[in-house]
Formats: C-alpha cells, structure tokens, sequence
C-alpha cells in the first residue's frame, strides 16, 4: 500500500455537473469525467483514513468506493457544498463511536449551528452521528496518525477557508487547496515544492470568490509542485478539451482518480 492515497471523491463546483436544467454540450457530454460530483477527497494512509468535506453527495461517493473506513473528518470551510452531507458519518459512528471533526473556529461554529441535533449532546441514541469536535488554527500543524495535517488560510470571498497540507516522515506529500481566490505567500512559502498540489480552478472566466484557470496556473507557477490536478470544476470546462490545452505537469482530476503517494 501506498504511504498516501487521495481519492477525488467530488471534483465539481458548487452545482455540480451536469447542473439542473442545463443542455450545454458539457452537461451533456457522455464522457464520465464530465460527471462531477461536490468537491471532497478521501485520504487513506497504512493507519488511518479521513474524509476532507462532506459534501451533498457524501452518502453516494462513499458508496460509489467503497469507503469502510473513517477515522477522521476534515473542513476546508461552511458553504453547502462542502458540509450538507456531514449527517451521512452517522454510519462511521456505530458501536457509539466519537468521530474527531476538524475544522477552523468559524467552519466550526456554522456546523455547530446547523448541525445543532449532533453537537448539543441530547441525542446520543445508537446509530446516530457523533462528532467530537477539535477546533484547528491557521498553519498550526496537528496529527491524523502519522500523517501532519497544516491548516492553510485561503482568500474565499467573506469565508474563512483552510487548505491542507499533508505531511509524512517530513515529506510533504500534498496541498488541497480548495475553494479559493487567493492564497497568501506565507502559504505559498509552506507549500512550496509539494509533491502535489491539487487546487481550485473553476473555469476559464474570471470569478470573484473561485480561481480561474489562468489564477490557478499562475499559482502552480509559484509553488513549483510536482504535479498540479485542478478540482471545483464547472460545467464550462469539458474534461478532455480544457485538458488537453495545459501546461505539461498540470492536469484535471475527476470523480474517483486515485494518486498513490
Ligand atoms: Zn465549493
Ligand atoms: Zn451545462
Ligand atoms: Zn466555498
């Protein structure tokens, strides 16, 4: 077994692709690739594995591979596309498990609030979620395992959104570094030369609150990974063309592709 693997879970933006009543021709593609559900990444390393968002789609992608196992669970940040399928870890709490959930104070307080029936503590029947949170700071590094975990602080509109990068044995093996519209140089100096660099790249037009595809290149650029995949696609880039036209090194993931670190 690899030391790490990611599984793309989700690649897609906040609507997913196909969007609802769309017939654009990316919409309509019958390239599986063109099928993205909402952005999240399974980790699976020799003593551990975590979930990094729990997307609307959660139930359906764990199901999709097979996810057993779930030690962790890891937030980037609030919006719905990221947290709506936090009540589907239920399943990972059987037998009256706590299941450890990361995330900045401000992602915190919203899951708390939205998810009040699992944190308030009155409903610890069998078979129901149970979530044992642990508040994270910005490039504050703790532990899943073996593996360190550093919250990274990414310009995302009005929201407070981490990355995270992923370490073993001192190697830094990965940066997750969705949604974003801007990451500070203290992050770009931590994540600098990263095996891979996996980043949000929404299209080819300019977004205020995502990157675009010219943004994420140019981020690449100065973090010198790798390699580079581009997640929180939208239904304005067809995989096989979009990718075709990049840079060598730099490609775009898909639901279910797998890299073994
Ligand atoms: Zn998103
Ligand atoms: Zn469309
Ligand atoms: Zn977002």
């Amino acid at each position: 077994m690899a030391d790490l693997t990611i599984t793309f879970l989700g690649t897609g933006t906040s609507q997913g692709v196909p969007m609802i009543a769309c017939d654009c021709p990316v919409c309509l593609s019958d390239d599986p690739r063109d099928k993205r559900t909402r952005s999240s990444i399974y980790v699976e390393t020799p003593e551990a594995a975590w979930v990094v968002d729990t997307g609307p789609e959660f139930r359906l992608q764990c199901l999709r591979e097979r996810v057993r196992r779930m030690d962790a669970v890891v937030y980037t940040h609030s919006h719905a596309d990221h947290a709506l399928g936090f009540d589907d870890l239920r399943r990972f709490c059987e037998s009256g498990r706590w299941l450890p959930v990361y995330a900045g104070p401000e992602t915190m307080d919203d899951l708390k609030r939205i998810f009040c029936f699992a944190f308030n503590g009155e409903n610890l029947f069998p078979g129901y979620v149970r979530p044992d949170p642990k508040v994270v700071a910005p490039l504050e590094p703790f532990q899943i395992g073996a593996t360190t975990l550093t919250p990274l602080p990414l310009k995302h509109g009005r929201s407070h959104v981490f990355g995270y990068l992923l370490e073993r044995e001192g190697r830094a093996l990965a940066a997750y570094v969705s949604d974003c519209k801007e990451a500070p140089d203290e992050v770009v100096e931590r994540i600098r030369g990263v095996d891979v660099l996996i980043v949000d790249a929404l299209r080819h037009r300019e977004h205020p609150t995502h990157m675009n595809i010219a943004e994420a290149l140019e981020l690449a650029a100065r973090v010198c990974p790798g390699e580079t995949w581009f997640t929180h696609i939208c239904h304005e880039l067809g995989h096989a063309g979009t990718e075709a036209a990049l840079p060598a090194g730099v490609r775009i993931a898909y639901d279910g592709l797998r890299l073994e670190l």
